[in-house]
Parts: C-alpha cells; structure tokens; sequence
C-alpha cells in the first residue's frame, strides 16, 4: 500500500514539473510577444516628443512581462499555506476538533475544578475549569495511539486545547486521592535527597510501565515491563530523612470522636522508606488500574445506553451558605448563618438515536448528607427521569465511595425499596467509583449554581431561604 502511494506520489511530482515547465515556456513566450510587439511599432524619430513616452510604455511592458515569469516571494507563499491550513482546520476538520476537545475533557485526560470559583470566562462563554492528569506531549501521544488514521502534529494538538483546559502545573491539587499523593510525597522526599531520579508518580508511571494506560502494564502483567523496578542512586543509610504523609486520625470533639485527615511530618532512615515505597506500590498498581477499569465501563455504559436505561451520575457539592445582599455583622459570628445542602445529577438518556444529559440540582434546608439524605435526594433526581422518560426499567447509578454518604447497608436497604415507589423499575446498579476519583460533571453543576446565587447576591437580592420560592422551583435545572 506505501509502496502505490509513493509510486503514485513521484507520478504527481514528475507530471507537476512537466506542468511548471509548460507554463514557464508560455510565460516566456508572452514575454517575447510583449517585447517584439512595442518595438516594432515606433517609426518616429528618437528626437520626437512621443519616444520618451512610448520608452517609458516599454520599459512598463517590459516590467509586467518580467512579473510574470517570476515565482511568488516566500512570504507569499508561506502566508497562502498558513491560511490553507488554518482554513482546513476551520471547516473540513470540524470533527477532528470536536474529537479532540472530547479528548480533553474526557475524564481519564483532565478532571474538572469542584470550586465555585474555579471558572473562566471567554468570549461571553462561562466555563468549569479542567485540568490536565497529565503532560501534553504524553496525550499528544496517547490521542495518536487512539487514533491511528488521524495525523496531528504536537503543535496543533496544543493549539486546540480548549481554554478552560488548563496545565496540570496551574492547580493547587485540592481534591487529590490519598493514595496518589501519599506515593508522590515519598517519591518526592527520596528525590530531595537524590536517591531517585523521577519525580512524581506520573514518571514512575513512566519508567515501570512501557504503556501507563494499557491495563496490562499497570496491572503488571504485561510479559514486557512486569519485572521492571525504580533505580535507586547510592545513599548513606546513618542519617534520616524526612518526609510528610495525609494519615486518617482521630479527634475528640466534646464527648464524640471524629475522624480526620491529618498530614504528618515524619523522620525515617532512607532505606526504610524505599522499602515502605516499595511495600505500597502493589496497593498503589491495583488502585490505578481500578480506575483504568472504571473509566472504560463508565465511558462504555454511556455510549451502549438503551432507550429503557438511565445512568444517573451523582454526587453532594459542599454546603452553600446563606448570603444577603447587606449583612448585620453579628451574621458573621456564632452560628447564625444558615447552610442549605446541594444534591447534583448528571441523568443520562437515550433520546433518539443520541445520548442526552440532563443536569439537575435537589436543594435541601437539611444538611445531613447520610443515607436517608441520598434516598430523598435520589426520589427527586426519579421522578425528574420518569417525568421525561415514563418507560424506563433500568437505573444506573454512578457515585463515588464515602461509607457515610453512599457505600453503607442502608443504601443497600434502599435499593430494595426502591420498586415500591417506582413499580416500573426492575434493575438497579449502583457503581462505586475508586475512591478519591470520584470528581466529575456533578461537581460542576454544584458550582454552576452556587455561582448563579452569588451573581443574585451581586444584584441585591437575598439567597437566605426558601421563603418566596414555590416547592416545585426549589429543583434547579
Ligand atoms: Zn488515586
Ligand atoms: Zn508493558
């Protein structure tokens, strides 16, 4: 096949240069006409007043001809290619953008910005913030793995990344998974004392793995990489070294304990950490290809989804406090200032032959975020579904994992009763997503709505309550 292709590409170059050379000849041959033509024609005497005009016509032929033969400057040439090319990107390459702006935003790429203020706007276009799990040049890469029959250059690939897409580097990581940032603060205090030469885990990724998103690799199966190990530089083992690590831990709260996440500052000999890092990096390898997994099923769920199925995406945003346009300053102290709890779903559904997403928002004056919580929330994010889709029999339900707000016996519990208030119900999942992975569309409802509260603050009015809303409007859409 490369074979035809380049046979027929030297055809082309070889007829081209037969063409050039035609037009070349026949460029000439004006030009000769032009010149044959004028002097021919002056019978007057040098000394007669035309001749100077009629000279100057001819030097103009002479002029033009020449522009004829000459070749457009590079610049020229360069401009027309660039606008060629921008041209193709602008129209016939429509889907190779869109697909690659989906590629930014699919979740195992980039992960959105839970926080309110982490939005940017463009063009009068207001977006969630998005950030990159990983360097450009590495998806750059993996999108040219994905996609064989599509070849994009680096630079391109860069120049259409959306811009609410940002660099990994931009974010203080807020909502970073314990396991994660744990290897990485290992990793980084072994670096400190230049025992290793990787920096995060992305690079160890990078060095154990010849491929970080083939599950085979991760999982250490691959024949390939499975007996590769981190390289350690010489150290001296009489001095400790120290390093931090996020612990959970408990506190005494009056009579009640409560668990916390702590982060520890702690001495240990460098030979102890390498093997702590070593001890925690099966744990770490069945952790990321968990969400190699889930991300796969996920994405094929929603694409295989049936006309009768649902996938409701769901998840609590933080509490929203009560704001008022002018203030009394005792608000600001003691427990004046009411909360309202914000319950988010992304509901997917089949509507004709494409899948729709509806985004909705159940606001509570309640602010327990326990089971009975879920249950009330969930009854309304239902009966939304059966409201537009009456048929429905199946309901998938996509959380992530905190035991107090979904992974608990009483959600099981509810998931037996749920027929009683749905009949037509008849299968219900409820996956759970890794733990600390579980940011998604729903956390960029939960901004998008606190962010329209705060913008009616702004304008003077008051959000303090659910006084002059009727029942039915507390459900943003
Ligand atoms: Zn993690
Ligand atoms: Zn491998």
């Amino acid at each position: 096949m490369t074979l035809l292709i380049k046979k027929y590409q030297k055809r082309c170059r070889i007829l081209t240069k037969k063409l050039n050379k035609i037009k070349e000849n026949q460029a000439y041959t004006v030009w000769e006409e032009n010149i044959a033509l004028p002097t021919q024609v002056p019978i007057h005497t040098p000394s007669s007043p035309d001749a100077a005009k009629e000279a100057t016509t001819e030097q103009g032929i002479l002029k033009s001809s020449g522009n004829l033969k000459r070749r457009p400057s590079l610049e020229f040439r360069k401009k027309c290619f660039k606008d060629r090319f921008q041209q193709k990107i602008k129209q016939g390459n429509d889907s190779i953008q869109e697909l690659i702006k989906s590629f930014y935003e699919d979740d195992i790429n980039s992960r959105i910005g839970a926080g309110k203020k982490q939005y940017v706007k463009k063009f009068g276009i207001i977006k969630q913030k998005r950030y990159l799990l990983d360097s450009v040049k590495n998806l750059h890469k993996k999108f040219l793995e994905e996609n064989p029959n599509i070849l994009i250059s680096y630079v391109t690939f860069t120049r259409l990344r959306p811009f609410w897409v940002y660099l990994p580097r931009d974010d203080r990581e807020t909502c970073a998974c314990m396991a994660h940032t744990n290897i990485d603060l290992m990793i980084l205090a072994l670096k400190k004392n230049k025992i290793v030469d990787i920096r995060n885990y992305r690079d160890m990724l990078h060095v154990l793995c010849c491929d970080k998103y083939n599950k085979k690799c991760v999982g250490r199966d691959c024949k390939t990489c499975k007996n590769r190990v981190i390289s350690y530089n010489e150290f001296n083992n009489t001095d400790e070294i120290e390093y931090h690590e996020w612990c959970r831990d408990k506190k005494k709260l009056s009579s009640k304990e409560i668990n916390i996440v702590k982060k520890f500052t702690r001495k240990i000999m460098p030979k102890d950490l390498i093997l702590k890092l070593e001890h925690s990096l099966p744990k770490f390898f069945i952790h990321t290809v968990n969400i190699l997994n889930q991300h796969q099923a996920v994405t094929l769920l929603k694409e295989s989804l049936n006309h009768d199925e649902t996938l409701l995406h769901m998840d609590f945003s933080e509490n929203y406090s009560y704001k008022f346009a002018e203030e009394v300053q005792s608000l600001h102290f003691g427990g004046s200032r009411g909360q309202v709890s914000l319950h988010t779903v992304v509901a997917y559904l089949k509507e004709g032959r494409e899948t729709v997403n509806h985004c909705l928002c159940t606001v509570s004056e309640c602010t327990r975020h326990d089971s009975p919580a879920v249950w009330a929330h969930l009854q309304k994010a239902l009966q939304f579904v059966f409201e537009k889709c009456p048929y429905i029999t199946t309901a998938h339900i996509l959380t992530d994992s905190p035991t107090s707000q979904y992974r608990n016996k009483q959600i099981f519990y509810i998931l037996t009763q749920l027929r009683d208030t749905f009949p037509s119900l008849k299968l219900v999942t409820w996956n759970y997503q890794e733990s600390g992975h579980g940011k998604g569309a729903p956390d960029g409802i939960g901004a998008v709505v606190k962010r329209t509260a705060d913008h009616q603050v702004k304008c003077g009015r008051d959000v303090g309550g659910f006084f002059n809303i009727p029942c039915s409007c507390s459900r943003k859409y």
